[in-house]
């Protein structure tokens, strides 16, 4: 078995990888950090979770040992699609480089700019950014980029999915020809294959999980559902009380409905947090930080804001909506079962959703567990403000629904019986049938019944 002492790092950073606990090298980082290491280009085809970052880092630590940066012309430029990314990059290079003077500055938006050039002033052996800032302060004339030894572009299908593309060619322009450059990407899309090929000269390929595969410690479950916002909120408070959910990433297409669903869960009592595009970059990290310790179990979050965040033991990943690009289902699911662990990604499917369901199936080349709930209420009851068609006496559906729970509430049916086509019509029945346990106040925190 390969250990990283083969891997040709030093005693320092190995003496760091001790201290973050790591015994062996994941898959990535065994065959991508020799060629690093050997000055190469590299075209990395992993996904996060995989151990990708310190595959670049840990490398680019031992590269830039050697050396001294000048005021305003960083060594090495990393690019990411989100702050989020650009600050997990940040903290790795602070934790397996904490034998190294290496000096380094986060670009990234939403923080203020006066930090950020006064580090550049000092000069910066790496630079870790945003694509629009990055360009911003060059712009300004902030930065000059004909001293970069290496240059890392990471996540590159999310930055063509959040249309950077054009960012990243005018930054690789005004690099110097001579320079190495290691390109990540999930998923190879003709689009993304065309960039590489552009960017890279001779590139050391290694990919060590198939484009689109998703994990196999992640137990997948398209929760059947008719379409209603509302019965969507009731569906997910159902399961994720029935689930005894540690932490949990909450999904939604929109930032706006982002907005909702997280004021419609700390309504119900549950400790929930947001993360999307438009918060402040302040707000953003301080949620971030809550989630990671604990504080908050529930992320209720935008694809942007969530890519590739590394969460230490997260239980669930619940796709209130179903992902309009079936990449992104891979990506979602991927926050869960991470380094090893088990996890659960539930997605509420509705009939509307056939179509996404069918691409994402199709991409992963696999048919995903259906189960049924019933019993959903079609209407808020009263108390939620609609009157018209609430049901008379909720005690006594209470009662009645506490009878049916046990036969009705779930079903369960495994996929190669029963093609996604035919399946998605949601067994719902009206408010009277809504059982007792969905009714269930809940104490704030509690995660499960
Ligand atoms: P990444 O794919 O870079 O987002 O890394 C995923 C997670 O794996 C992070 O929490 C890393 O700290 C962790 N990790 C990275 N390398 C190793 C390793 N060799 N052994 C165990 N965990 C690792």
């Amino acid at each position: 078995m390969t250990t990283f002492s083969d891997l040709g790092l030093s005693e320092d950073v190995l003496r760091a990888i001790q201290d973050a606990g790591y015994t062996t090298p994941t898959p990535i980082q065994e065959q991508a950090i020799p060629y690093v290491l050997m000055m190469r280009d590299v075209l990395g085809c992993a996904q996060t979770g995989t151990g990708k970052t310190a595959s670049f880092v840990l490398p680019m630590i031992e590269i830039l040992a050697s050396g001294r940066a000048r005021a305003r012309m960083p060594r090495s430029l990393i690019l990411e699609p989100t702050r989020e990314l650009a600050a997990q990059v940040a903290e790795n290079f602070e934790k397996y480089g904490k034998y190294h003077p290496l000096n380094m500055a986060l670009l990234i938006g939403g923080e203020t700019m006066d930090e950020q050039i006064r580090k550049l002033d000092r000069g910066v052996d790496v630079l870790i950014a945003t694509p629009g800032r990055m360009i911003d302060l060059h712009e300004r004339g902030k930065i000059m980029l004909n001293d970069i030894k290496i240059f890392v572009i990471d996540e590159a299908d999310r930055m063509l999915d959040m249309g950077f593309i054009p960012d990243i060619e005018k930054i690789a322009g005004l690099l110097p020809q001579m320079r190495q450059t290691l390109f990540f990407s999930a998923t190879m899309p003709p689009e993304i294959r065309k960039l590489a090929d552009k960017f890279l000269s001779n590139p050391k390929t290694v990919t060590v999980a198939p484009p689109a595969s998703t994990g196999e410690n992640v137990t997948q479950i398209f929760v059947e559902i008719s379409a209603n916002d509302w019965q969507k909120r009731e569906a997910l408070r159902f399961l994720i009380r029935r689930e005894n959910v540690q932490n949990a990433f909450i999904f939604c297409n929109r930032k706006r409905d982002v907005a909702t669903l997280h004021k419609s869960l700390k309504k119900h009592g549950f400790n929930a947090g947001a993360l999307h595009g438009d918060m402040e970059q302040s707000d953003r990290t301080a949620t971030l930080d809550a989630f990671k310790r604990g504080e908050i179990t529930f992320l209720v979050c935008s694809d942007v804001a969530a890519r590739g965040l590394d969460v230490a033991g997260m239980s669930h990943v619940f796709n209130f909506d179903v992902p309009f690009n079936a990449e992104d289902y891979v990506h979602r699911i991927g926050r869960t079962a991470r380094a090893g662990k088990s996890g659960t990604a539930y997605t509420l499917v509705t009939p509307e959703d056939i179509k996404l369901v069918t691409a994402i199936e199709s991409l992963i080349k696999k048919q995903i567990t259906r189960e049924r709930l019933t019993g959903l209420p079609t209407e808020p009851p009263p108390k939620y403000g609609n009157k018209k068609n609430a049901p008379h006496n909720r005690s006594q559906n209470a009662h009645s629904h506490k009878r049916d729970h046990h036969r009705n509430s779930t079903q369960r049916e495994s996929a190669p019986n029963n093609p996604p086509s035919n399946r998605i019509s949601a067994a719902t029945e009206t408010a009277d049938d809504l059982p007792a346990f969905l009714r269930r106040p809940v104490t704030a925190g509690k995660t499960s019944v």
